[in-house]
């Protein structure tokens, strides 16, 4: 299990992580009412604390707020405040190596009933060691059975702690079948996305993705990936894509802050390609991991950086 750093931050002030707590009564609890994000800390080359594309996840949490109906917190917070709140976190748990930031914000009023409009609100935040998700050498996919919860129930576009059960249900599918993690094809059966990250396939040297109409989070990776392939003068499309198109592909992988950059090597049974990384891959991961650690002056606008 990841390690968590002492500190947290939750409400206005940093608490420790043991006293950050939630009522069992609350909205949060009660009906998975909170939205999150999680972003990448790393350590650049002078030693200072990164996070790359701070500020689209403190949007990601503004915008998923804004879908949920959440209205208490998009007026209390600003991006300033938040790079101060993050920078205290960083600072208070002397945060030396990479890690993962957790940001919540839950809806805490007590036996509220199923709604969103103004419901008071609790940011917390909390740091834990950078455990990869998916394993980097190459992981193993199943279609699951279960299907991705569409836009017109709980729209995957917002990063809703309640939506996660649909995560839950088709990642354990796959780990009860000996697989690292799942695909899942959305309710016209086109792949949609993994639990908790996007995927992307490579035939002919072409870079593809399911578009953003597919059910599936607007990945900021997968934003990232797409940037960074045209900027190699990869061409890049997003489209719907059949399952049978992941089988044939030359090269599959998936994209997400805490799966990093996972080259896929089987799904369903069926090897991809040779059954290693394939050359477009390791490219995008080589320059994937050189932008989230400011390495790569074209990026460096994106990279928030901390005082030490
Ligand atoms: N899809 C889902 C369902 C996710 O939970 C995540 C992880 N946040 C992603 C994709 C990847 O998103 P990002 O690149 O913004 O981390």
């Amino acid at each position: 299990m990841a390690r968590i750093y002492e500190q947290a931050y939750f409400g206005d002030s940093l608490v420790q992580f043991a006293d950050a707590k939630l009522s069992v009564a609350s909205s949060a609890v009660l009906y998975g009412m909170s939205v999150y994000t999680v972003f990448p800390i790393h350590i650049d080359d002078q030693g200072r604390r990164v996070a790359f594309r701070l500020f689209d996840h403190y949007k990601r949490l503004l915008t998923s707020s804004r879908i949920m109906g959440i209205t208490s917190f998009e007026g209390r917070w600003t991006e300033e405040r938040f790079f101060v709140a993050v920078q205290d976190l960083i600072i208070a748990n002397r945060i030396k190596d990479d890690a993962f930031v957790r940001v919540t914000v839950h809806l805490d009023e007590l036996v509220p009933g199923v709604r969103s409009r103004d419901i008071s609100s609790t940011l917390s935040m909390f740091a834990y060691q950078a455990v990869p998700i998916l394993p980097q050498g190459g992981a193993r996919l199943k279609t699951t059975h279960w299907r991705r919860v569409p836009d017109v129930a709980i729209p995957p576009r917002a990063k809703v702690n309640g939506a996660y059960v649909n995560s839950v249900l088709g990642k354990q599918d796959a780990l009860d079948s000996g697989y690292d993690d799942c695909v899942f094809l959305d309710t016209a059966g086109h792949v949609s996305e993994l639990s908790a990250a996007n995927i992307f396939l490579v035939r002919n040297n072409v870079l593809i993705t399911p578009a953003v109409p597919g059910d599936l989070l607007e990945g900021i990776s997968r934003t990232t990936i797409l940037e960074l392939a045209k900027d190699l003068g990869i061409q890049t499309i997003e489209r719907t894509v059949d399952l049978t198109e992941l089988y044939v592909a030359d090269e599959v992988f998936a994209s997400g802050t805490s799966a990093y950059l996972a080259p896929v090597v089987e799904i369903d049974s069926r090897k991809i390609a040779n059954g290693a990384m394939g050359s477009v891959t390791r490219r995008l991961y080589e320059h994937y991991h050189a932008l989230l650690r400011g390495k790569d002056e074209h990026y460096s606008h994106l990279v928030a950086r901390f005082d030490q």
